[in-house]
């Protein structure tokens, strides 16, 4: 019996989306190439460096440098990798605040570098205070979230920055999610806002490219030279990725997603998720659950244990956030259609009919 992939109409929790069709059909022609051998498949590699120069133009970088990696995970590990190969201590440190991703756990681990968790405020973006507390002469690295996975909150990445240059550290953004929709915002969370080294940022996400698709920038390519190993056997003579053999699938869904949708494509759609995001607030908030102020396309609200397991009961693929919190990613896929069924289900199971729902679409 041949198994299918899940249909994506329940799915309220993923930061994955079904691919725009033109990066589903890239990532099917692509799909037998190599970038990580760009002598042998040179058609990629060049498909590579238009990813970057896209990325680059969405994240305020005026001479893009990086390359396309398998996602966050990998861009945020390279680019702590990055900041301990540059520094000359022995004891590295990379400082964070709590609402940085999990991949840093990973990349302190591989690395051996210390991780320092800076609390965050109660807005939950990072306590600036702490990090300047925090930050000492063996500071390799400043972590600021650009659209964290819980909440959706920017850290206050200008100063962020400025509290990374006071101890001759670098400055990483995390943008892994939040890339694709904040240019549409007032937020600073950029290489032209603020001096950022080093970023994540994920067509595979908001970008709305098929897996894998990861974005590691850097603002001076002479960053990836920490990076570069010799590769004896392959036709290029280094390489600065962590994976060896990649998918062109990812590389070539990355540039057609990016040249169908940047910018006016992405901009709608996030007016979209944000409206989305901000009705299903409203419709919490209105059946009396305590509600994150959706500041990005993200809903978290306090529902009860038994009520979201009976949700999930009822086929809906949702999350939880550290805190207990209900955690909801309008992403493209996720329409009003949806979730006015989604509210729909929550007042049968509170039996709360008192409530109407109403759609708008
Ligand atoms: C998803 C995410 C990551 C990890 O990215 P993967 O593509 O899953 O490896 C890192 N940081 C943030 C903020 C994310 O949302």
């Amino acid at each position: 019996m041949q198994v299918e992939p899940q249909a994506f109409d329940r799915v309220l929790s993923s930061m994955c989306t079904d691919p725009h069709p033109a990066a589903r059909e890239a990532a099917e022609r692509f799909l037998a190439t190599n970038p990580g051998d760009p002598g042998t498949y040179p058609n990629v590699a060049a498909l590579e460096d238009d990813a970057i120069a896209m990325l680059g133009e969405i994240a305020g970088l005026s001479e893009p440098a990086g390359y396309v990696a398998s996602g966050g995970t990998e861009a945020n590990i390279q680019a702590v990798r990055i900041a301990r190969n540059r520094a000359e201590t022995d004891a590295p440190n990379v400082v964070m605040p709590e609402s940085g991703h999990f991949s840093f756990q990973k990349a302190a681990d591989v690395l051996g570098v210390d991780l320092r968790i800076v609390p965050t405020d109660d807005a939950h973006r990072a306590d600036l205070e702490a990090a300047r507390r925090f930050v000492d002469e063996d500071t390799v690295l400043v972590v600021g979230v650009a659209g964290t996975t819980e909440y959706g909150r920017v850290d206050p990445v200008p100063e962020l920055g400025e509290i990374a240059r006071s101890v001759d550290a670098m400055l990483h953004v995390d943008a892994a999610w939040g890339g694709f929709v904040l240019p549409f915002t007032d937020h600073e969370w950029n290489f032209s806002h603020a001096p950022v080294d080093t970023m994540a940022i994920d067509p595979h996400k908001m970008g709305q490219a098929a897996v894998p698709a990861g974005g590691l920038l850097v603002r001076d390519s002479e960053l990836l030279d920490e990076l570069a190993v010799d590769t004896p056997y392959l036709e290029s003579t280094s390489q600065a990725t962590l994976t060896g053999t990649r998918s062109g699938a990812g590389v070539a869904s990355a540039v057609a997603a990016m040249e169908a949708l940047w910018p006016e494509g992405y901009r709608e759609q996030h007016v979209v998720s944000q409206n989305n995001a901000e009705w299903l607030a409203d419709a919490l908030e209105k059946r009396g659950y305590e509600v994150v102020d959706p500041k990005l396309p993200l809903v978290a609200a306090d529902v009860p244990v038994s009520t979201f397991d009976s949700l999930r009961s009822r086929g809906w693929r949702i999350s939880r956030t550290a805190a207990g919190e209900m955690r909801i990613v309008c992403m493209p896929h996720v329409n009003r259609r949806m979730l006015t069924s989604f509210v729909a289900d929550l007042d049968r199971i509170e039996c709360r009919a008192s409530v109407p729902v109403t759609s708008d679409d």
